[in-house]
C-alpha cells in the first residue's frame, strides 16, 4: 500500500541528498519515479544536493496540480510507482491534498522533502499541511548544526548580515553564502512592494541564511554577531585581571 512519508528538518541537514539517494534506491529496485521540486538553489527544474550531485527534477508551481500532471503521464504511458517532492515547504495547501489523494487512488508512494518552520519559527503551510495528512513524519537524521557546536534547530534569515525576524516568508537564499550573488538577485526581484528584502537601494540588499539552535534564535545571534559575544562570556582572561585590580 502506497504511503505518504514526510521528511522534515531544518536547512542545511541534507534533506535533498537524501531525495536523491532516496531516488537512486527505488530506481535500483526497478521503479520508476517522478522528481519534482521547487526554487532549488540550483535553478529551476532541479534537485541538488550540497553534497555536489545534481538531477533534473519538474518544477513545481503555484498553479501546477499534481492529480492532473501525474493522470498527463500515466494517460502517456509512462509507470509511476513513487513521487519525490523536494523543497516541499513551499508547495500550497491544496498541493499537498492532491499528493495525498495520489497516494490514496493513484497508489503512489510520496516522499516528500521539506523544511519545517520558517526564519520567524513559523511553520511553511506545505510543511504544516505534510505534519497534517503523512501516514509517517521523520526528522532526519543529519543534524545540522549551530555555531556553538548545538543541534540546530531553526532557520535564521539575514539581511545584509543582520538576523532579521520580519518579512515574507519564501525569499530564496542560501546558508553559508552570505554574499552570494543569486541570493541578491532573488531579493531584488521580489520588486517594490513591502518588507526587507525590497527595501534597499540601488542593489539591494543579500538575503542569507543561517541555521542555529533555539537559544542562538530567540537572542539573535548569529556567526558573524556571535563570536565577540561567546569571548565576552568566556571568564578566563578577565575574572583574574578584575580579582587583582580588586586587591590593588
Ligand atoms: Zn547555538
Amino acid at each position: 500500500m502506497a504511503e505518504l512519508l514526510f521528511f522534515s528538518g531544518t536547512m542545511d541537514c541534507g534533506k535533498s541528498t537524501l531525495a536523491l539517494q532516496m531516488d537512486h534506491n527505488h530506481k535500483a529496485r526497478g521503479r520508476r519515479g517522478v522528481l519534482f521540486s521547487s526554487h532549488d538553489r540550483a535553478g529551476e527544474s532541479m534537485i541538488s544536493s550540497r553534497l555536489g550531485l545534481q538531477v533534473p527534477a519538474v518544477e513545481v508551481f503555484p498553479d501546477t496540480d499534481f492529480w492532473v500532471e501525474l493522470t498527463v503521464r500515466q494517460t502517456m504511458g509512462a509507470r509511476i510507482d513513487y513521487v519525490i517532492c523536494d523543497e516541499a515547504q513551499f508547495y500550497t495547501v491544496d498541493q499537498i491534498d492532491q499528493l495525498a489523494r495520489v497516494v490514496d487512488e493513484m497508489d503512489i508512494d510520496v516522499f516528500g522533502f521539506g523544511i519545517t518552520s520558517d526564519f520567524r519559527t513559523r511553520l511553511f503551510p506545505g510543511s504544516q499541511r505534510l505534519i497534517e495528512l503523512a501516514d509517517r513524519v521523520q526528522v532526519l537524521q543529519v543534524e545540522a548544526l549551530c555555531w556553538c557546536g548545538k543541534r540546530a534547530t531553526h532557520n535564521a534569515r539575514t539581511v545584509d548580515g543582520v538576523m532579521v525576524v520580519e518579512g515574507d516568508q519564501m525569499v530564496v537564499g542560501d546558508v553559508d553564502q552570505p554574499l552570494d550573488p543569486d541570493a541578491a538577485t532573488s531579493a531584488e526581484e521580489q520588486g517594490p512592494g513591502p518588507g526587507p528584502a525590497a527595501s534597499g537601494e540601488g542593489r539591494g540588499p543579500v538575503v542569507g541564511y543561517e541555521t542555529l539552535c533555539r537559544r542562538h534564535h530567540m537572542r539573535r545571534q548569529t556567526a558573524r554577531t556571535s563570536p565577540s559575544l561567546y569571548l565576552n562570556e568566556m571568564p578566563l582572561p578577565f575574572e583574574p585581571k578584575q580579582r587583582e585590580s580588586g586587591r590593588i
